[in-house]
């Protein structure tokens, strides 16, 4: 059982994360786009947190559509409806509650990240945050499946989205600003891919 409370720890530790990794993401942007995701993701984060105190009080659904939401209306460029997509979503499994079970979690991730490729119409191989987002996702469905304890089946759900996410740095771009390169942006990381990993990582460090 996952109880609002970690929820709001991994929001928490993200806004954190993003700091601290905001120039690291920008300087992957700037390799291959514009060199504004992390800038981007940061303004989207400190807005978030700056209403925590309040929507914390809320059921899981409602507090990750007001996340969702923010980052939408701040963000900005491709990543801004993207992740925040992912994160209105995202709450929509827990059906108001204030706690979910594993298979609920699952399921949370399962429709953000097909909302995520619904929106940015990417498929794995175009040197997107897909490339993370969808083998991690499968390697969790997998992990699932085989009945592996939930913890472990997270981690197997992490290792893959690294991998992905490592699988962008020979790759031409087929979606996004860095297409334009066309051949240029091969032997680089691509910063949406990177940054879900980042994610995903945050939610695996603090499950109890
Ligand atoms: P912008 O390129 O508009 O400046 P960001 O720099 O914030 O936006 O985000 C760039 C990232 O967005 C890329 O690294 C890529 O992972 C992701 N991205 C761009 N287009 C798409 C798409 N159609 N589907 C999925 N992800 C995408
Ligand atoms: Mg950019
Ligand atoms: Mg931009």
């Amino acid at each position: 059982i996952l109880e609002k409370s970690y929820f709001i720890k991994v929001i928490e530790n993200l806004a954190e994360v993003i700091e601290q990794q905001k120039d690291y993401l920008t300087k992957l942007d700037s390799e291959i786009g514009d060199g504004d995701h992390g800038v981007n993701l940061s303004i989207g984060f400190r807005e978030v947190m700056r209403n925590l105190a309040e929507w914390k009080e809320k059921n899981i659904t409602f507090f990750f559509k007001k996340v969702g939401m923010a980052l939408l209306s701040k963000v900005g460029g491709a990543a801004g409806p993207l992740y925040g997509g992912f994160f209105m979503k995202f709450g929509e499994p827990a059906e108001n509650k204030e706690e979910v079970n594993f298979e609920v979690f699952y399921n949370m991730f399962k429709v953000a990240i097909e909302s995520v490729e619904m929106r940015g119409k990417a498929v794995i191989g175009e040197k997107t945050m897909v490339d993370a987002l969808r083998p991690g996702l499968d390697a969790f469905t997998k992990a699932i499946e085989e009945n592996i304890e939930p913890k472990k089946a997270f981690e197997m759900f992490v290792e893959a989205s690294k991998k992905g996410a490592e699988s962008t740095i020979p790759l031409i771009a087929k979606k996004g600003r860095a297409m334009r390169l066309g051949e240029r942006a091969i032997g680089h990381l691509d910063p949406g891919a990177a940054s879900s990993v980042l994610i995903l990582e945050t939610f695996m460090n603090n499950l109890p």
